[in-house]
């Protein structure tokens, strides 16, 4: 039996994560969850998993919750220290980050230092804070599990091959809503568009990102950061079926892939159970009927969040963390109505113009530069 915590459980991943724990009575236990502001789902998830501690974002839900749990024996902690709390659970074996953002760097920081493994879908942090925390789980002996699926892909075509050189990582991309469009169709698109993503159903914030290539973007840095690849081997390729996850070519030009239907429970239970492999009920693929698996290069011009990306990776420092910040913030605006499709790329290029990188910044350094660009976007949206 492994017992595990869950930073943002009420999310895309944590409630697939829930589903994962559920089909496998016996195997798992949840000792730990953490929500924002979803304080009627936390509650139907404390009643069902049981755990001892949960976390929620603001105190006030957390007096709310207090009051409806009473019966229960856990316990309800609020804010950052509270995701700090849950993320170091005592009884807890592996953290599985399924909060949205770069508010998840403290707490997966905490978890490595007190010893648990990871279980990563969180990738802002990786991509914030990579050259902190890969280090850091190294001298901890702590395993860091991808959840992200092209990672998952990555990491199961490694497997039997750690001696092998890597080539070059195929990093696969659906192409988001927008595939095909070009930049004077993207002018007035509306939020639902955006949020219809042709395969995968995921939260909002990573949906957009998959709509502006952001996400392809952060998911090379990840990449690099995980597998220790430099990013010019890490080739992006779009395949619109969502079929192939992702692929690994070796040095005798052998390419690995892993494939699958698009289903995100496939990754995370086997980041949960890793190196063993469960049956796991679903819908499987079908060659036949697929018929074809395309390919084609992204549209780096039209979508620019995967330039940008490499960009801000390749300046390095808090470089990142200002891209990374910058698009958290618009991606917000974007969502709030207050901002169009197009202006997410204009908000990250002026934030990467004016704030200069910091060079191998600390925890603390990286915090600066997010408040630093959360304060300048503020200033010019306040009274949009
Ligand atoms: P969701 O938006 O669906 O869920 C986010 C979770 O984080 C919710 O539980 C939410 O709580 C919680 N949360 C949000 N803000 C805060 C906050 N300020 N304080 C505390 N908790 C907070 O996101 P996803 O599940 O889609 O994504 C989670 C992470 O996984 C992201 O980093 C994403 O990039 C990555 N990922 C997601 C995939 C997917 O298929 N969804 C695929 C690969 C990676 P509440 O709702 O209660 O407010």
């Amino acid at each position: 039996m492994k017992t595990i915590a869950i930073l943002g459980s009420t999310g895309s991943i944590g409630t697939q994560t829930l589903d994962v724990v559920r089909a496998n009575p016996g195997r798992l236990r949840v000792c730990a969850l953490s929500a924002g502001t979803n304080i009627d789902l936390l509650e139907k998830q404390i009643r069902e998993f049981k755990p001892s501690l949960a976390a929620v974002s603001r105190e006030e839900d957390a007096a709310v919750l207090r009051g409806r749990t009473a019966d229960l024996s856990v316990r309800i902690v609020s804010g950052m220290d509270g995701l700090i709390e849950v993320a170091g659970a005592p009884e807890s074996e592996m953290l599985v980050t399924a909060i949205v953002g770069m508010i998840g760097i403290r707490p997966t920081i905490a978890a490595i230092e007190a010893g648990k493994d990871i279980a990563l879908a969180n990738k802002e942090t990786l991509v914030t804070a990579g050259h902190i925390i890969m280090p850091l789980a190294a001298r901890k002996n702590v395993k860091i599990l991808p959840v992200d699926s092209e990672h998952s892909a990555i990491f199961q075509s490694l497997n039997g091959e750690r001696e092998n050189r890597i080539a070059r990582i195929w990093l696969t991309a659906s192409g988001g809503p927008f595939r095909g469009r070009k930049r004077e169709d993207l002018e007035y698109v509306r939020v639902e568009d955006a949020l219809n993503h042709p395969n995968w159903k995921m939260g909002s914030k990573i949906t957009i990102d998959s709509a502006t290539l952001v996400n392809k973007g952060l998911e090379v840095m990840e990449a690099s950061h995980l597998f220790g690849v430099p990013q010019d081997q890490v080739r992006v390729i779009v395949q619109p079926q969502s079929v192939i996850h992702s692929m690994v070519e070796y040095e005798d030009g052998a390419v690995i892939a892993q494939l699958g239907t698009p289903d995100m429970k496939l990754p995370i239970q086997y980041a949960l159970f890793w190196p063993e492999r469960l049956p796991l009920a679903g819908e499987r693929l079908d060659f036949a009927s697929l018929g074809r698996i395309t390919f084609e290069e992204p549209d780096t011009e039209t979508f620019r969040g995967l330039a940008m990306a490499r960009e801000a990776f390749a300046a390095g420092g808090s470089m990142p963390t200002v891209f990374n910040a910058a698009n958290e913030a618009a991606v917000a605006l974007f969502l709030a109505g207050r901002i169009r499709f197009l202006e997410i790329y204009e908000i990250i290029g002026e934030c990467m113009s004016s704030i200069p990188a910091v060079p191998s910044p600390t925890v603390e350094e990286i915090l600066e530069t997010e408040a630093r660009v959360r304060a300048q976007i503020g200033e010019r949206y306040r009274e949009a």
